[in-house]
Order: C-alpha cells, then sequence, then structure tokens
C-alpha cells in the first residue's frame, strides 16, 4: 500500500468506542468524567466485533480505552485478533505495562496518541503532560509505532504542543489534524488557512518526510 491508501484508510478507519470512561478532564470533550454515563462493552463483544469486522482498519477509542474497567483482559485477549486494529488514547494513562501486550497482537497498527491533555484544555494538565512524555519514551524505546493527533482549537495552542512532543523526542509515524470549519474554527488565532499551513509548515520542518493526515470537520 502506498502511503495516499495508507492515508486513506486511516481516514476512514472504524472506530470501536468500547467505554465512555475518561479521566483526561479536557474542558469541551463530552467523554471528561461525568459527563455521560459510565458504560462499557464486555471483552466478549469487543473480540467478537473485531473479529467480525471487514473494515481495513478498526480504532478502539473511548473515551478512554486504557481506563476501561477489563483493560487488561481485553489486551491479553486482542492476542489472537487479525483484523487491523489502532489503539486511541488521551496519553495521560501510563502504556508501560500494556505494551508487551499489545507486541503480541498480529492485528495491532500502533497507537493513536492524543494531544489535549497537554493543553489548557485539561484540567490534569501538569500531571498528564509528565505521563504523556513518559509515554513517548516507552513508546521509542519498545519501537512501538505510533501517530498524535491534534484537533485545531482557539483553546488549543497546537505549536506549544508540538514544541512539546519534539522535546521528549518523539518521532511520529505521521500526525492527524483535525480541522473544524465551522464553529471553533472562527475563533482562530488567524484565518484557518493561514493558520493551518503555518502549522503544516513548522510540522514538515521539524518532522522531515512525515505523513500529514487532514480532517476537515464538517461542524
Ligand atoms: S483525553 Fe480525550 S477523551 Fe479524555 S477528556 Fe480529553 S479529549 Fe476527551
Amino acid at each position: 500500500m502506498n502511503r495516499s491508501e495508507q492515508s486513506a484508510v486511516r481516514l476512514t478507519a472504524q472506530p470501536l468506542l468500547i467505554t465512555t470512561r475518561c479521566s483526561g478532564g479536557c474542558a469541551p470533550c463530552p467523554f471528561a468524567s461525568g459527563r455521560l454515563p459510565q458504560k462499557y462493552m464486555t471483552c466478549a463483544d469487543v473480540l467478537n466485533h473485531l473479529k467480525a469486522s471487514t473494515a481495513p482498519l478498526v480504532v478502539i477509542t473511548g473515551g478512554e480505552p486504557f481506563e476501561h474497567p477489563h483493560v487488561e483482559e481485553i489486551l491479553t485477549e486482542l492476542a489472537q485478533v487479525s483484523t487491523p486494529f489502532r489503539i486511541a488514547t488521551g496519553g495521560h494513562i501510563a502504556l508501560s505495562d500494556s505494551i508487551a501486550r499489545l507486541h503480541r497482537s498480529k492485528g495491532f497498527q500502533g497507537i493513536s496518541l492524543g494531544t489535549d491533555v497537554l493543553s489548557d484544555l485539561s484540567e490534569h494538565c501538569r500531571e498528564h503532560t509528565l505521563t504523556w512524555k513518559r509515554n513517548i519514551r516507552i513508546l521509542e524505546k519498545n519501537k512501538i509505532r505510533y501517530s498524535l493527533s491534534l484537533t485545531l482549537n482557539p483553546d488549543f495552542n497546537a505549536f506549544d504542543v508540538l514544541q512539546t512532543a519534539l522535546n521528549c523526542g518523539a518521532q511520529p509515524e505521521f500526525i492527524y489534524l483535525r480541522i473544524p470549519v465551522t464553529g471553533a474554527s472562527s475563533r482562530l488565532p488567524h484565518s484557518r488557512s493561514a493558520y493551518h499551513s503555518t502549522l503544516v509548515d513548522f510540522i514538515r520542518r521539524r518532522w522531515k518526510n512525515i505523513e500529514i493526515i487532514e480532517d476537515i470537520l464538517a461542524s
């Protein structure tokens, strides 16, 4: 698969929301603790969904998948799964104990690491940032593929967040940019296109040849 085919697969990946629980504490997020009823899929349901999926890629997401009450069981059982999947995390939960289990799964395609917890959007930004950086070092040390996800938002300094990633030696496989075209984007510091192109230029200068996947959000 060439890079643009890979990008298309990643952009159209099927999400599998396994829990609404998340302790990220990010201001605008519906999953921040207590805003939604705390629900989760059983381990058997997660496995059945993955095994039955015909999508080229499934993204296990939440809430925070690593805060699923039975996450250890799920990670162990994922070893049987050959459906290609990634796991999306806010990055504020320590990954050190999960890495070895993920390595065993044939379907495992990498971690999608969010960045909201690195910003003032999160009420626990300081402590979450420390865990996030530790996770980057663990992923790098264990040669686990991972990406970074950013949603452009006037209350989120994307440049500061990317600089934090650079400072801890992050070498993501790709960067996933979610770009709202209405609502929040109208309050971005410059026009959306100027802000966006400055950001893309920043990324390309720091991470040579990196794949940038852009997702234009309708609202
Ligand atoms: S880490 Fe992600 S899911 Fe959790 S509150 Fe923040 S934005 Fe929402």
